[in-house]
């Protein structure tokens, strides 16, 4: 296996900042919403604990497409080459994963507005349809010769005319004026994906740009590129916007859009994203990844109006965000985690088997659907990981045994006081994080020998000797390497860990 087709990442870090610092709330909101579940909000108000802005991450260096696409759907993003994903219980904002597909959008008013502003302003006839349809519409509007604005699917490489809208975008839109060429290209330039797959080829920039206009016959197109990609809008030839998207086996994930302040009456941000829609619909390919989704900030929530499903990192599925929002699931911003009747919510559900999955599926959660939230129940403060401590301290002892470094952190304290005073800082990865492998199937794993599975597949970078080996036997590595070993499998499950090469 060669290093293109490898995951090459340093250790997965943690990070907490005061919620002071969280981009969606600025640590403003009501203190009882910025918890993740009511317990907590009662116990530590009590006692004049605070919520930190807390981020579980990686730098990545190489990534392929498969593995991003399996990576967003276990609630990672990426900015630039660094792999992030929050860590829902702690931090002061759920953002949980949203996608959507080009049949569940169904355009309010609002949209339906925008679209049919957007087709005037661009010069292009109307082709009104009955009942209104945003596909055909936008189609239709973009492919006719009078329209002036007309876009292209590129590389996502570095220009000056990119880098000067970004500029105009961050100052106008943003008040950032902190911002330079090289952490524009850092953020939406850069990406860990093997240089060819940025590149693509000049067959599969045509077939996209073919598709995107609405130049295709037949049934869906089976799509050729698989990667990053810029799309630049023009109007009579001038630069007015960037899309920046990722094409995923699964579908599209939008990353960023910046778009020229002088044009805002034109709402390119909504049209450029029934635009991606409109162009997944002609594809074989589902899905539209919107990013986080926030339900008690407004900067995130808009992308309900996209329609769409929340991904449940404890179970790996996605359930229909209107049933969610029906069930109270998302009252106060908090935390959901769903499970079947087979299944009490006695303690955390094991992931290594569900992280293996292609694809995760869509589920349910109304009255007969057999499903609960159990959030309470599992991560409460009198739930099921709260009344067990003394079993985690034992797996702990265990796990030290076997010479993994982990220590007990008391699951009591899981908000700590004093918030705002405290810097920034890098801290282990705590031993409860939903959506990361459970202590307890960490330790069967260790105890099975299943982590010798490790042996002559992971790969790890030894910045001190500047070589790169296998791992030869995880039992005997020496206790740090163990020990980051063991935090790479709880974040990426056995399966992907075994694709790895680990900086160390
Ligand atoms: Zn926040």
């Amino acid at each position: 296996m060669d290093i293109a087709s490898r995951l090459v990442i340093t250790p997965p870090m943690y990070f907490e900042e005061p919620a002071s610092k969280c981009g969606y709330c600025k640590g403003e909101k009501a203190p009882a919403d910025a918890f993740s579940l009511n317990s907590w909000a009662q116990e530590s108000l009590e006692d004049g604990n605070s919520v930190r802005n807390s981020t579980l991450g990686f730098q990545c260096e190489n990534l392929t497409v498969e593995m991003y696409d399996s990576l967003c759907n276990r609630g990672f993003r990426r900015s630039g080459r660094f792999l992030y994903k929050p860590d829902l219980l702690r931090t002061c904002c759920r953002l949980y994963t949203i996608r959507t597909t080009p049949e569940q959008m169904h355009p309010s008013k609002e949209y339906r507005s925008c679209v049919r502003r957007f087709c005037k302003l661009a010069g292009a006839p109307q082709t009104p349809s009955q009942p209104f349809d945003y596909i055909r519409e936008l189609t239709a509007a973009l492919a006719d010769d009078s329209c002036r604005l007309t876009t292209r699917f590129e590389p996502a490489t570095y220009t000056e005319e990119k880098y000067a809208l970004f500029a105009k975008y961050q100052e106008e839109v943003h008040a950032d004026f902190k911002h330079n060429k090289r952490s524009f290209e850092r953020f939406l330039c850069d990406s860990p994906f093997p240089d060819e797959v940025q590149q693509g080829t000049s067959e599969e920039w045509a077939q996209l740009n073919a598709v995107s206009s609405g130049d295709c016959e037949g049934g869906p197109t089976d799509l050729l590129r698989l990667g990053p990609a810029h799309e630049c809008y023009y109007l009579d030839g001038t630069l007015i916007a960037v899309a920046v998207t990722d094409f995923l086996p699964s579908g599209l994930s939008s990353v960023y859009f910046i778009w020229d302040p002088a044009f805002r009456r034109w709402s390119l941000g909504k049209v450029s994203a029934m635009r991606e829609l409109a162009l997944l619909s002609r594809t074989t390919r589902p899905y539209y990844y919107l990013g986080y989704y926030v339900e008690d900030c407004p900067k995130m929530n808009y992308k309900a109006a996209y329609g769409g499903e929340l991904l449940d990192v404890t179970a790996a599925r996605y359930y229909p965000l209107d049933e969610l929002r029906k069930q109270g699931a998302l009252d106060h911003g908090h935390l959901f985690a769903y499970s079947g009747e087979d299944d009490h919510g006695e303690r955390e559900r094991e992931l290594d088997g569900l992280l293996g999955l292609d694809s995760y599926e869509r589920c349910d959660v109304g009255e007969d659907s057999g499903l609960r939230n159990v959030a309470e129940e599992v991560y409460g403060a009198h739930g099921a990981i709260a009344q067990n401590q003394q079993d985690y301290a034992s797996v702990v002892e265990t796990l030290q045994k076997y010479g993994i470094d982990y220590s007990y952190d008391d699951y009591a304290q899981l908000y700590g006081q004093s918030d705002s005073d405290s810097p920034e800082g890098i801290r282990p990865l705590p031993n409860v994080v939903p959506g990361m492998l459970p202590l307890h199937e960490l330790l069967s794993m260790v105890e099975s020998n299943r982590m010798n599975q490790l042996n002559g597949s992971l790969l790890i970078y030894d910045t001190q000797m500047l070589r790169i080996r296998p791992v030869f036997d995880f039992y005997t590595e020496p206790e740090s390497i163990k020990t980051a070993l063991c935090n790479v499998v709880r974040v990426l499950g056995l399966r992907l860990a075994k694709r790895t090469l680990v900086i160390i």
